[in-house]
């Protein structure tokens, strides 16, 4: 193998320049040259690359973001594209691509192995970890780091006016960095999709719980992290429907795009490290269809089409200790 390309697409996360070192170095050191195509899928459309060297990944592995820049390229669904970027990758002589990035991103990775003869390789890179065959994705650890320093920060003003906070936070479709933040930060509700039901009913659930509290605590400051699209109108609409239902005040708190950001944490930058390693290893040995991931602490293939297909579940250990074992409501002694 002489020559592979690397780009980075979707949402960014941090440990994705981690990534980029890793592959870089690893496959200098067998001899392989790395082309980094530029904005996501938008630069294998465009010819828009740079050879990437060992120089040119000096002193990134503390850098949020993506040194190649991230994108979306809605146009790459198409046929037509996806033939481009077939005929631009073996016009450089590239044998394989891999991409770091989220489920959208590797469906078009099958998108164009079903147009392009060389391999195709995925690494996941997104904050939400909500890819199925890998324990973790790039850039949660960060997002949960990110999203907890704030909650702590909302508490000490919460404890102080003993206010209600709906604190929302990212994720897209999955509740990984809700729960993570909500038990991390001794949150005392969190509402993510795979735990909520008819929102009538986990609204009179919150209550609940907050009339708990009030009992048990007397005022006291309450806080629920809130997952992003969970909430018609996001956690305004709830901090509204809550103080109508309760006659508390009630505050909003939007984390947002700052959770994508940042210095990624040391476990981020480790997992990006072996991934990218490992994604240059299984490249050589002719591997193709796949998204490298972690199972147990020990690096995998798993075919990638199947890493969408199942919807990965959260660890029903920690989802029972925060939504039963510390459950206001349900705790009898005083
Ligand atoms: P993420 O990878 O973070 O989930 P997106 O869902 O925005 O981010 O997808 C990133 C990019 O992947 C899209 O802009 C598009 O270029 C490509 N992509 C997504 N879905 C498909 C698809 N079905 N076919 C081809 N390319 C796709």
């Amino acid at each position: 193998m002489q020559k592979i390309a690397v780009l980075t697409s979707g949402g960014d996360a941090p440990g994705m320049n981690a990534c980029i070192r890793a592959i870089v170095l690893t496959a200098e050191h067998f001899g392989i040259q790395v082309i980094g195509y530029k904005h996501g899928y938008n630069g294998l459309l465009e010819q828009e690359y740079q050879v990437l060297k060992a120089s040119n990944v000096s002193n990134i592995i503390q850098r949020g973001g993506t040194i190649l820049r991230s994108a979306r390229c809605l146009n790459f669904k198409s046929d037509v594209s996806a033939k481009l970027a077939a005929k631009n990758l073996n016009a450089l002589g590239i044998e394989a691509l891999l991409v770091i990035g989220g489920d959208g991103s590797f469906h078009g990775v099958c998108h164009l192995a079903a147009h392009w003869q060389g391999q195709v390789i995925g690494l996941p890179g997104t904050i939400d970890n909500d890819i199925f065959g890998t324990d973790a994705t790039i850039g949660y650890f960060t997002a949960i780091e990110t999203a907890l320093e704030s909650i702590d920060k909302v508490r000490d003003t919460a404890d102080a006016f003993e206010r209600i906070f709906l604190v929302e936070v990212m994720g897209r479709h999955a509740g990984f960095i809700g729960l993570s933040a909500a038990l991390a930060s001794a949150s005392d509700h969190v509402l993510v999709p795979e735990l909520c039901g008819d929102l009538n009913v986990e609204l009179d659930n919150i209550v609940l719980r907050l009339n708990a509290s009030m009992q048990k605590r007397g005022n006291s400051s309450f806080i629920i992290i809130v997952a992003e699209n969970l909430w018609p109108g996001g956690v305004t609409n709830l901090a509204q429907v809550l103080h109508e239902k309760t006659n508390l005040e009630c505050r909003p708190v939007i984390l947002g795009h700052v959770q994508r950001g940042g210095s990624p944490v040391s476990q981020d930058r480790i997992l990006a490290t072996k991934l990218g390693a490992y994604a240059v290893e299984q490249a050589m040995a002719g591997k193709s269809q796949i998204m490298v991931g972690e199972q147990n602490n020990k690096v995998v293939a798993y075919p990638i089409e199947l890493t969408w297909q199942q919807r990965k579940p959260l660890d029903p250990y920690l989802v029972e200790i925060q939504q039963d074992f510390f459950d206001i409501s349900k705790i009898t002694q005083a």
